[in-house]
């Protein structure tokens, strides 16, 4: 297994860009789907890779090349993946919350399709009818996932066709003898308990008489990875194992019949990527000291947004001092990446490395406070490229129209 990127490589990366920098490593990319496959080879089962977590074309074809296929919840990411190189027929669009003309467009370019409203179920089935297999987003009643903001599957979440409303959907293809294929739950993200999924699967399982065309269930993403030095992942291993136990105790399914789908973002992409950055400020207030970084929320939004924990290594000071640090950013904003963290000594010039910084990173930076958003590099075979140069002056500026 190959090692993750070590200090040196990071702090060359830092030197030879210049920071804010994201960095990815294309092995641990390919570590992760390999554990997954591995784990999963005693079922049919396809993995789609949730693009949100990060578009990077270079990203996308890498994923590509690893035998993975892709899964996007925009039209525009359906666009991505197609200019990546990705055939229509690996590209599933799980989509929420959009126009009915958004699915056609989808339908034009041939990708696998989820559903996630009534509303949208019935307009598919009067425009397309038998013709174009379709999956139906369940909302399975179910809580899971690290927190509230990142759980979807529970009896107050907008995803998803509530399961209660099985009836209806029912009419409604019946009335437009649409083509269910798919059932599609995705119940949030960072699950560790293996048994959410089961419990997704017997959610299902309830409905899968109802829907005699059915040929794929599709689990969804959401596998937790470690953030804190010493958690564990979601163990995938015992997941495949709980599932066929699943498929083959149950009555109304055997293994043979369905394909399995799963679309992890966060297991694939967390890991491979670090947000370096460099300290700009170290004020001592007292009880508190201060760490400021060229960065901030506008470049990694998950600890202000969902309270995560991102492992921070003072990477230019490795044997310095322990000391405890409260990490900032250099946003007009409270903008704290990590609070009262013990680091090796800082001091201002010095670089961090904040780790898992792959999923949800870049993909939600903005250029808030008019700052740049950061370059983006991948290493992969040894290699250092440079896949994102660095907003410049003219990015700010690019999209207004100066009227006035
Ligand atoms: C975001 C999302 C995923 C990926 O979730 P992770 O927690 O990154 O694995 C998968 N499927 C759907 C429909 C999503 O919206």
């Amino acid at each position: 297994m190959p090692e993750n990127l070590s200090k040196e490589q990071l702090l060359q990366a830092a030197n030879e860009f210049g920071t804010p920098l994201y960095v990815y490593h294309a092995e641990k990319i390919k570590e992760q789907y390999e554990k997954l496959t591995t784990a999963f080879s005693v079922l049919d089962t396809k993995f789609f890779y949730a693009s949100k977590a990060l578009t990077n074309i270079n990203i996308l074809r890498y994923v590509k090349n690893m035998g993975c296929e892709v899964d996007c919840s925009s039209i525009n990411e359906v666009k991505l993946a197609l200019h990546a190189g990705f055939e229509p027929q690996q590209i599933l669009y799980t989509s929420n919350g959009i126009a009915f003309s958004e699915i056609e467009e989808a339908v034009e370019t041939g990708v696998h399709i989820n559903i996630d409203s009534l509303s949208n179920l019935e307009k598919f089935g009067k425009k397309f009818g038998h013709s174009y297999p379709v999956g139906i987003r369940i909302r399975p009643n179910i809580m899971a996932g690290g927190n509230l903001k990142i759980s979807t599957g529970h009896d107050t979440s907008k995803f998803g066709i509530p399961v209660d409303q099985l009836d209806t959907i029912k009419d409604v293809v019946k009335a437009t003898d649409l083509f269910i294929r798919t059932l599609h739950i995705h119940t949030g993200s960072d699950i560790k308990d293996v048994e959410v999924f089961v419990n997704g699967m017997e959610v299902l399982f309830e409905l899968i008489p109802h829907f005699p065309e059915l040929e794929v269930i599709d689990l969804g993403g959401g596998f937790k990875v470690p953030y804190i030095p010493g958690e564990k992942e979601t163990d995938v291993k015992l997941l495949a194992q709980k599932i066929k136990e699943t498929f083959d105790n149950h009555p109304v399914a055997d293994n043979k019949k369905f394909q399995l789908w799963f679309e992890p973002g966060k297991f694939l992409v967390s890991e491979c990527g670090y947000l370096l950055a460099q300290v700009t400020v170290v004020k001592d207030t007292g009880p508190i000291v201060f760490a400021a970084i060229d960065s901030g929320l506008n470049h990694l939004i998950r600890p202000m947004m969902y309270d995560a924990y991102h492992h921070i290594e003072n990477i230019s000071n490795p044997t310095g001092e322990q000391k405890v640090y409260t990490i900032t950013g250099n946003i007009c904003e409270t903008d704290t990446f990590a609070a009262d963290r013990s680091l090796n000594e800082i001091r201002e010039g010095d670089y961090l490395a904040i780790h898992n910084a792959g999923a949800y990173g870049f993909e939600m930076a903005s250029n808030y406070n008019s700052r740049f958003k950061p370059a983006e590099v991948m290493i992969k075979d040894g290699h250092t490229y440079l896949i994102r140069r660095r907003d410049e002056w003219s990015d700010l500026l690019n999209n207004q129209v100066e009227v006035f």
